[in-house]
C-alpha cells in the first residue's frame, strides 16, 4: 500500500494559540528608527502547534529520507561510501566548532595546520605537488583546473589553445566545466571497450588544444591502460593532461594520477574522503598540480611564514578568485580524520576492495542482465538493461522495483554510451550479506520480468510517490508550501 503522498506539513497541523516554549512577556518598546516602509503589515504567518507535534512531524519527515545510512546506496559515479560517524564528531570538537573564518590567524594557528595538512596529503595521495583547497564540489574543481591550464598556456604568450578534448563518455560536468571556463569542447570517441580511442584522440591534437580531460577508471569502471601513451601524445603537442579524480576511489592505495603523467587534477572529499552527499550538501573539489604549475593555484592559500606559524594569503592570483575564504572548512576536517584513522595501509586497502565488492556484484549478475563491456571492472561497472529484451522491463522499471526493497536505485541512463544504462558502484564498505541481498533482489526482479513484466513495471507501490511525471516534476517542480496549497 502507497504512504501518504506527503506527510502534513508543519502549517497544516498548526491550531491558532497552540505552543509549546512559554516565553517571558517582553516590552519590544517603539521600533526604533525604522522607518514605516520596513515595517510589516500583515502578522507573520508562523505555525502553533505543541511541542510533541513538532517532534513527531521532523522526525517523521526525516523517515522519508533515504541514504546511506539507512540503507544499501549503490548510486554509480557518486562513491555513496558509508561515513564514520568519528568524523562527525572531529568537526564538532570545542576548538574547532566555534572557529569563525575572519578571526586573526594567531588565534586559528591548528585550524590552518589542518588546511595545510590536508593540502600535503592530497598531494602525496594524488602524487602532484601542490593542491589548493578552494573549489567547492567536483564540477569547482574542473572549472579551477582549467582556469589554471589558461592560465599556464597564457604566461607563456599561447593564446591559440581555446578547445580542450572530452571522451564521450566523460561525466556531464566534464564539457559544462570546460565551456564556463570558456573553452570549446571537442569530442573523442570510445572503443567497443570503454577506453579512449587513442587513434582518434591523437588526430584531434593540434596547436588549438590546451588540455585533454580524462577520467580513470573512466565512467564505465574501465581502466584507461593506454594513459603513458596519451600523456606522451599530449605533452608532445604542447597541451596539458587533465584528471577527473571525483572518484579517486578504486585508485586509493594502488596508483597515483601524478605517476601516470596527469599534470592537473581534482579530487571530490564528498566522494573518497567521507563527507556524506546528495541532496546538495556541502562538499569539496580540491585541485592539485605537478610541479611547475603550482604559481598558477588560486588564492586564499594558507602560506608558511619564516618563524614558522601559518598564514593567509589573499593576494593578487594567476586568474582571480575562485572562493572568497579558504572553502568548506567542515569537509577538509572529515577528510582529515579519514586519511588519518586509515592510514597509509588503510587506505591501501580501499581501492582492492571497493574493486572487489563491484567484481562480485558484477559476476553475480551478468546471466541476467546485459555486461555490454567484459570485465574485470574496477570500482564500478554499468549493465545495459536486462538481457532479455522481450520482456519489455526497461532499466528505469527495475530502477523503481528495487525501492520497494529498501535499496536506493543505481545511476540509470548514464552513461550515454548504452541505451539502456544500469551503473552499479557498492564500495569498499558493504558486507558480503548487504551485497548478497540486493543480488537476489537484482535476480528476482529479472526473473519477474519475464512472468509477471507488468508487476515489476508498476513497481514501485511503498513509496510516497511512484509514477511522477517525470518531465513536469524536472522543468515545473512543486517546492514551496504555497504551491502545494
Ligand atoms: C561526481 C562527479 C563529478 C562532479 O562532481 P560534483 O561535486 O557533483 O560537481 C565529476 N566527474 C565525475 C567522474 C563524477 O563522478
Amino acid at each position: 500500500m502507497n504512504k501518504k503522498l506527503y506527510s502534513p506539513l508543519i502549517f497544516e497541523l498548526s491550531h491558532p494559540g497552540r505552543h509549546g516554549a512559554d516565553l517571558p512577556d517582553y516590552d519590544y518598546g517603539t521600533r526604533g528608527g525604522l522607518g514605516s516602509h520596513l515595517l510589516r503589515t500583515t502578522a507573520l504567518e508562523l505555525p502553533e502547534t505543541d511541542e510533541p507535534t513538532v517532534v513527531r512531524h521532523y522526525t517523521n519527515s526525516s523517515n522519508n529520507n533515504f541514504g546511506v545510512d539507512t540503507g544499501f546506496y549503490p548510486l554509480g559515479s557518486c562513491t555513496m561510501k558509508y561515513n564514520p560517524k568519528v568524523n562527525e564528531a572531529m568537526v564538532n570538537v570545542a576548538g574547532i566548532a566555534p572557529l569563525h573564518p575572519a578571526q586573526p590567524t594567531s588565534t586559528a594557528q591548528g585550524a590552518l595546520k589542518i588546511y595545510r595538512t590536508l593540502e600535503k596529503y592530497l598531494a602525496e595521495i594524488g602524487g602532484m605537488a601542490e593542491f589548493t583547497l578552494n573549489p567547492f564540489a567536483g564540477a569547482h574543481g574542473e572549472y579551477t583546473g582549467l582556469m589554471v591550464i589558461r592560465a599556464y598556456h597564457l604566461s607563456r604568450g599561447d593564446e591559440t589553445r581555446q578547445r580542450v578534448i572530452v571522451p564521450d563518455s566523460a561525466h556531464g560536468t566534464n564539457p559544462a566545466s570546460a565551456a564556463m571556463a570558456g573553452f570549446e569542447i571537442v569530442e573523442v570517441k570510445s572503443l567497443a571497450d570503454g577506453t579512449v580511442d587513442v587513434k582518434d584522440l591523437r588526430s584531434k591534437l593540434d596547436e588549438t588544444i590546451a588540455a585533454v580531460m580524462m577520467t580513470n577508471p573512466n565512467t564505465v569502471g574501465m581502466f584507461e591502460k593506454a594513459i603513458p601513451e596519451i600523456a606522451e601524445a599530449v605533452h608532445k603537442a604542447g597541451a596539458l593532461l587533465y584528471y577527473d579524480g571525483a572518484n579517486l576511489n578504486p585508485m586509493l592505495g594502488v596508483a597515483r594520477p601524478g605517476d601516470m603523467g596527469f599534470d592537473v587534477m581534482h579530487i571530490n572529499l564528498h566522494k573518497t574522503f567521507s563527507t556524506p552527499h546528495g541532496g546538495g550538501g556541502p562538499g569539496a573539489g580540491p585541485v592539485g598540480v605537478r610541479k611547475g604549475l603550482e604559481q598558477f593555484l588560486p588564492n586564499p592559500r594558507v602560506i608558511e611564514k619564516e618563524d614558522g606559524t601559518l598564514d593567509i594569503d589573499f593576494g593578487d592570483d594567476a586568474f582571480g578568485r575562485v572562493s572568497a575564504w579558504l572553502g568548506n572548512f567542515t569537509v577538509y576536517i572529515k577528510a582529515l580524520a579519514y586519511i588519518l584513522t586509515l592510514g597509509k595501509d588503510g587506505l591501501a586497502q580501499v581501492g582492492p576492495l571497493a574493486t572487489l565488492n563491484a567484481n562480485y556484484v558484477m559476476e553475480s549478475l551478468k546471466d541476467l542482465y546485459e555486461l555490454p563491456i567484459a570485465g574485470p571492472c574496477k570500482h564500478e561497472f554499468v549493465f545495459d538493461g536486462l538481457r532479455d529484451k522481450s520482456t519489455g522491463v526497461t532499466t528505469l522499471n527495475i530502477a523503481k522495483a528495487l525501492l520497494d526493497h529498501g535499496f536506493h536505485a543505481p545511476t540509470i541512463y548514464f552513461p550515454l554510451l548504452f541505451h539502456e544504462s544500469l551503473m552499479i558502484e557498492p564500495t569498499e564498505t558493504e558486507t558480503p550479506e548487504t551485497l548478497d541481498a540486493f543480488i537476489a533482489v537484482m535476480r528476482d526482479i529479472a526473473q519477474k520480468a519475464k512472468t509477471e513484466p507488468d508487476e515489476v513495471k508498476g513497481a514501485p507501490y511503498t513509496t510516497p510517490i511512484s509514477h511522477p511525471d517525470e518531465d513536469e516534476a524536472a522543468l515545473s517542480p512543486k517546492l514551496t508550501y504555497a504551491q502545494l496549497k
